[in-house]
């Protein structure tokens, strides 16, 4: 007989206090053949099921996305979608925490449209990101749902093949699977619920023996987006199975368990003020030590600009450290017109939100010059004394020592190396002798006081006294 299921879908997570919109630049757009023949979708091929591909966006987090880059991504969406139909089965590759200009829901709006155009005996799956955020909108359009159960994410894969194995397993059982979802009203950083530490490894740890039980198919725990002011935004357990009394009791249970140990999360790591973390950071002897510049992390959707890091390793000449990365294009430009070995008078810092950040005026040396292809993927090693920085035209991250290695800086000869991220890969810190998380400011600052919420409503921890009941909600 052969099913037919078509995939696709928008990938990104907004923090709605960053204030550079993600734009079409940002995406890495695959449709078509591309998608169908891209690596990442080579899991598909073992399932007895023809996958059609429609069109997956995916951008590194950042700043909400622009209305019109959203509805482009979409109208093609639903215009190759249609052409598919009619259809066994709709798999949507999908993050969760992408927030669109003026729209408080965007999954919820295009998981929405997609069932609108699959109809409603169509199977609709999605696979998510433990940090997107759910809504009723989100439920009432699925039929099957699974999440990472891991932060730093190393199941990307599994949990796309959960969903997918679900939906697969359905079709060919002729049945159609249930969700129970469980929102709670608390919603901490990705840095306190990493699942390297307690409480959230023991909650997660427990998630496939939930999933063997009789009647369910799949628990998923998400701790939820903080960096969105928006009313969904909390932390969600939703369960997929057939059983709809033992999914609303499970779901319950796993949602009071997470409610219980809300207040044992904390950082996994020393973790401190900007000045807490230098005095530390002299008094230890081995390296290379990696900080965190917690509030400008671009994985977690911050700017990846801010030069506070910076002016506070100048202003106590730490010879020896290396920042990694800046995002500067004009002064990135201004070292690839420069040449290595050039000095020059530059700008570094706060071009793209000048709100957050103050530039800072220097004179720097350009040591190295990435070979790039495309202006976006420039990246010039200046040093400023005895302090290197890697200035990037591009936001992005350093997640892996040969992210800097290729740039001809050695770890091992780098008494401290700054990176804009939250926690760190586990790369990263096999890496490092020692590790600090630096709670800095920024647009995915860590001290949620200082960021202003005004629509997400009463959440744990900034709210610490209120109190909670669980209401399961079924999708039948
Ligand atoms: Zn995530």
């Amino acid at each position: 007989m052969g099913f037919r299921i078509a995939f696709g879908g928008v990938h990104t997570e907004s923090s709605t206090f960053n204030p550079v919109p993600t734009t079409l630049a940002d995406f890495r757009v695959l449709r078509g053949d591309a998608l169908r023949g891209d690596a990442r979708y080579g899991f598909l091929d073992a399932y007895d099921a023809t996958f059609l591909p429609t069109l997956h966006a995916a951008a590194i987090p950042g700043g909400p996305v622009a209305r019109e880059t959203y509805n482009a991504f979409k109208d093609e969406f639903l215009a190759r979608l249609s052409a598919l139909v009619p259809l066994d089965g709709l798999y949507l590759d999908m993050h969760g925490a992408i927030n669109v200009s003026g729209m408080d829901d965007a999954e919820g709006d295009w998981i929405g449209a997609a069932r609108e155009l699959v109809g409603p005996k169509c199977l609709v799956a999605a696979s998510y990101d433990l940090h997107g955020n759910v809504s009723k909108r989100i439920v009432d359009a699925l039929d099957i749902f699974s999440a990472f159960h891991t932060a730093p994410h190393i199941d990307v894969v599994e949990t796309k093949k959960r969903a997918c194995t679900m939906l697969v397993n359905a079709l060919h059982g002729g049945y159609r699977p249930q969700l129970v979802w469980v929102p709670m009203p608390v919603v901490l950083p990705g840095e306190m619920t990493s699942t390297v530490n307690e409480p959230a490894r023991g909650l997660y740890r427990h998630l496939p023996e939930m999933d063997a039980l009789d009647g369910v198919l799949d628990a998923s725990l998400l701790v939820g987006y903080v960096w969105a002011d928006e009313p969904r935004a909390q932390a969600s357990v939703v369960l997929t199975g057939t059983d709809g009394n033992v999914l609303r009791r499970e779901a319950v249970a796993l949602a009071e368990r997470y409610w219980n140990a809300r207040h044992d999360f904390g950082f996994g790591v020393r973790a401190g003020g900007l000045e807490a973390c230098l005095e530390w950071f002299v008094e230890l002897d081995a390296y290379p030590v990696i900080l965190s510049d917690s509030g400008d992390n671009p994985t977690g959707g911050g700017v990846g600009d801010t030069t506070f890091v910076l002016t506070e390793l100048l202003r106590r000449r730490l010879d020896g450290a290396v920042v990694a990365g800046l995002a500067d294009a004009p002064a990135t430009n201004a070292c690839y017109a420069a040449g290595e070995g050039a000095d020059l008078e530059l700008s570094v810092g706060a071009t793209l939100d000048p709100e957050t950040s103050r530039p800072l005026h220097v004179r720097a040396r350009v040591a190295h010059l990435h070979p790039a292809e495309t202006e976006r993927e420039r990246q010039a090693v200046v040093t400023l004394g005895g302090v290197a920085v890697v200035l990037t035209a591009a936001r992005r991250p350093f997640h892996y020592p040969a992210d800097v290695e290729r740039l001809g800086i050695s770890l091992s000869d780098t008494r401290l190396l700054v990176v804009k991220s939250g926690y760190l890969t586990a790369e990263l810190t096999q890496a490092a002798a020692h590790t600090l998380l630096a709670l800095t400011p920024g647009t995915v600052s860590q001290e949620l006081k200082g960021l202003h919420y005004r629509r997400q409503g009463a959440r744990f921890p900034l709210e610490p006294d209120l109190e909670w009941t669980a209401e399961p909600y079924t999708k039948m």
